[in-house]
């Protein structure tokens, strides 16, 4: 079996602010994760994975974002002098969900990257991406996948556990 875990984000918004802002995002989170563990693309079809901006997601009970994991099998024979070999090759993609308001609230801080709006998408970004990498919420209030992201950071936020268990997931066939 061939695992791939290579995720080409396409940002579907016409808004060159949202993605912009999507790009210095994923830019910080390769630089925390020490790899591109995530391309942003330009057009759809170079893509494997999605973030979408919805307005009024947040009244659908207060959600300011959704991720999910999404994984395609696809079987391959090859005929070679020996014989037929059969290859599975399962890829890894995802889909994101944030809601539009919120980020455009915030997104004029976003170059800033101490200000409480840029902590805040960070958190909020890293968490549904965290959902894409197959990781689910944590009771633990220092952990991003803790189900809540303040506005403010009022919390410590572990960074460290998070990219550390990211890494691992990445460099897993599995
Ligand atoms: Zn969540």
């Amino acid at each position: 079996m061939v695992t791939v875990k290579d995720f080409r984000i396409y940002a579907e918004t016409q808004d060159p602010d949202l993605q912009n802002a999507i790009k210095i995002l994923a830019k910080r989170y390769n630089k925390d994760m020490g790899s591109q563990a995530l391309t942003i693309v330009d057009q759809p079809e170079d893509s494997n994975s999605r973030i979408r901006f919805v307005r009024g997601l947040h009244n659908d009970g207060h959600k300011l974002g959704l991720g999910k994991w999404i994984t395609t099998k696809k079987q391959q024979s090859t005929l070679t002098l020996k014989g037929e070999k059969n290859t599975e090759t399962v890829a890894y993609a995802m889909e994101i969900e944030f809601d539009q308001e919120n980020f455009e609230t915030k997104l004029a801080a976003l170059e800033n990257s101490g200000s409480d709006e840029a902590q805040h998408l960070y958190h909020l970004f890293c968490h549904e991406i965290g959902h894409g990498l197959q990781m689910e919420h944590s009771p633990e209030h220092a952990n991003v996948m803790y189900p809540t992201i303040p506005d403010k950071p009022i919390r410590y936020v572990d960074y460290k556990a998070y990219f550390s268990r990211a890494r691992s997931f990445l460099s897993k066939s599995h």
